[in-house]
């Protein structure tokens, strides 16, 4: 029994919370709002480079993101279908240097091997 008259109770605050909240919305220019269902949402949609579409909700009066992070794969997502920002390099970072010395280091053993192999046949030749 006591179970029963909590809830009656429960509903007549929420009642009359919404009339009151009502009023207020009823006060605007538009009026459509009364229901109290939500307040204007953009939907926006996002892409990625692997072309998942994301529609993420956003009041109509927040700053939308340049930028979504891709719920499925992680990559960023951008508003441009066409044009999704690039998918960010999984490599580890290489100082310059390091990128010099790798070249280089191609070309010495390059340089090495051609040696070798002419000397190689130089040898047979001979
Ligand atoms: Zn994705």
């Amino acid at each position: 029994m006591i179970c029963r008259t909590i809830p009656e109770k429960q509903g007549a605050l929420v009642a009359g919370g919404n009339a009151i909240r009502g009023s207020r919305v009823g006060a605007g220019p538009m009026g459509e709002a009364e229901r109290g269902e939500a307040a204007p949402r953009n939907r926006i949609p996002f892409w990625c480079a692997n072309r998942h579409e994301t529609r993420v909700a956003f009041a109509s009066d927040a700053d939308v993101p340049e930028l979504w992070d891709c719920p499925r794969c992680g990559l960023p997502a951008g508003q441009d279908q066409q044009n999704p920002p690039p998918a960010p390099r999984t490599e580890p970072y290489k100082t310059h240097l390091a990128y010099v010395r790798e070249r280089r280091s191609d070309a010495d053993g390059d340089a090495l091997l051609e040696e070798a192999l002419t000397r190689l046949h130089r040898r047979r030749g001979a």
